[in-house]
């Protein structure tokens, strides 16, 4: 199936889209050691299409695990943002222990690029991204090198009074 169109659902609170994102990933941690700390401003509430953003989540999770050597931190964060007047969070999923050269920051979107795996498909953050522009949202990716490589995106997005 494409992913032109979306499947809407309202009111999909976040924490509960990564607690299913944790059980997920519970089984692909290998033998690392991976610390996982979130911490989230608000709740949120989004109108999202729940099974593509969760995908979202999975393949940058994936990501993370994978690069990650041996052990370190995955890191989840969540701020408010106002962009022309509408309400969205901006979501950041980060880990240490590994890197994204400056040259590569721009690529890594684009289907096909994969670096540094055995059997990469390059299709994750492509997908990723393509799922986030449909809501409107975008996606950026961050890396310095002692800090780690992060992953900041946003969608529209309600705090719980909504
Ligand atoms: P794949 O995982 O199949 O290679 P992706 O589109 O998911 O394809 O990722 C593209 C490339 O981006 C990866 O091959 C990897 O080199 C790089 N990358 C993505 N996330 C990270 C990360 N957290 N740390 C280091 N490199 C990353
Ligand atoms: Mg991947």
């Amino acid at each position: 199936a494409g992913i032109s169109k979306l499947n809407i659902s309202e009111k999909i609170k976040f924490e509960d889209l990564l607690f299913k994102s944790f059980l997920t990933i519970g089984s692909i941690k290998d033998n690392k050691k991976i610390e996982i700390e979130y911490q989230f401003a608000h709740s949120y509430y989004m109108d999202i299409d729940e099974i593509r953003i969760l995908r979202v989540i999975l393949n940058i999770l994936a990501n993370a695990i994978e690069a990650i050597h041996e052990n370190g931190r995955i890191w989840i964060h969540t701020e408010d943002i106002k962009v022309e007047n509408e309400n969205f969070v901006e979501i950041s999923i980060g880990n240490s222990n590994s890197f994204i050269e400056k040259e590569h920051l721009q690529s890594i979107f684009e289907p096909f690029f994969t670096r540094n795996k055995e059997k990469g498909t390059g299709l994750g953050l492509s997908i990723a991204q393509k799922i986030i522009k449909l809501h409107k949202g975008n996606i950026e990716c961050f890396s310095e090198y002692d800090k780690g490589v992060e992953f900041i995106f946003f969608l529209p997005a309600n705090k719980e009074s909504y």
